[in-house]
């Protein structure tokens, strides 16, 4: 009798654990079908909702001439076609991820805030601001037609890795190497978003730049960013010193005093364009020799464009920015 209870609460047991595998089994399947749907989902000529930021308006358009808004939004229009063609892949990820991600609320799918989403301007802002450059009607029309050629050329393909859409991030300039994201904005490694070796035009204005800061203005900055800095004094920063740097070389933390401030921090603080410098300390000043514009992670603008000079597709420029990528297009 007793042997028979224990054999029957076995039973039970065996069944509720098969149960519960079925279940996991079925809601893995139902996981993958809901990601395949999303991926399918996004059509072209779509239409994208765009929050305008300084007014506050939506604005419903195609796909395609939010991307031709954005691209040049992005990128200088005399890059070449390649690098432009290249931008205008990363754009279109970067949208359907955004999209993917709810990262607006209801109703909204992406807005035209550049430090939020992506820059964009409609074509006649785009225009006006070509102009008022000084480029004449002809060198205009080339750059609105390569802008127009790299999203058509490249309609509906996006970047993925492991079958999902990737984090398309991208910056101006690193000259040397980018960087992995986890180094930067911590949390996990991306395996796509690794450090690559990584060539640049030396021309390019902003691969160098230097920011002196006088100790009065560093102090006092650091001290209002954060209250619990309020023992920071003057002569404090005869001793600033570089603590620690990221894989690729950046710098992740400086010493100041008894405190560590994040070189992230710094960036923001003092304007410096990149997180990539080394120090030079004066008689009343800090000098930031700074290499480079931007996070560093993902694909780089300045070298797209060298790259694409030197023969590369945009396929091949994608392919090495972002690591064991694919790109798909989108049915
Ligand atoms: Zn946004």
């Amino acid at each position: 009798m007793c042997i028979l209870i224990i054999l029957s609460v076995i039973l039970f047991c065996v069944n509720l654990w098969q149960n519960s595998k079925e279940e996991e089994a079925k809601k893995e399947e139902e996981n993958k079908e809901n990601e395949e749907k999303n991926m399918i989902d996004y059509k072209a000529n779509e239409t994208i909702r765009v929050k305008l930021c300084k007014t506050g308006e939506v604005v419903a358009m195609d796909i395609n001439d939010y991307l031709r808004g954005v691209v040049p939004a992005e990128m200088p229009p005399y890059y070449n076609i390649e690098a432009i063609k290249a931008q205008a892949v990363v754009a279109r990820t970067y949208t359907y991820k955004r999209i993917e991600a709810h990262a607006e609320g209801e109703g909204v799918d992406i807005c035209d805030n550049y430090a939020h989403c992506q820059a964009f301007y409609n074509k006649e802002q785009i225009l006006e601001i070509w102009r008022r450059k000084g480029y004449d009607e002809q060198t205009i029309n080339t750059y609105w037609n390569n802008v127009n050629e790299a999203v058509v050329s490249t309609q509906d393909q996006v970047i993925t890795y492991n079958g999902s859409l990737i984090k398309a991030f991208f910056h101006a300039s690193s000259p040397e190497k980018t960087e992995s994201v986890d180094q930067i904005w911590g949390g996990e490694k991306l395996p796509y978003l690794v450090s690559v070796e990584n060539e640049e035009a030396e021309d390019y204005a902003n691969r160098t730049s230097i920011v002196e800061v006088t100790f009065e203005n560093f102090i006092n900055k650091l001290k209002e960013d954060d209250m619990s800095r309020s023992s920071l004094e003057l002569k404090m920063c005869k001793e600033v010193k570089i603590c620690d740097l990221t894989t690729s070389g950046r710098v992740k933390n400086i010493q100041v005093g008894e405190y560590k401030i994040s070189a992230e921090k710094l960036r923001t603080l003092f304007g410096l364009r990149s997180t990539n410098f080394t120090i030079d300390i004066k008689e009343n000043s800090i000098v930031f020799n700074v290499i480079g514009n931007g996070h560093g992670i993902g694909l780089s603008q300045v070298g797209a464009d060298f790259y694409a000079k030197n023969g590369k597709t945009y396929e091949e420029i994608i392919k090495h920015y972002y690591t064991g990528v694919e790109i798909i297009t989108l049915k």
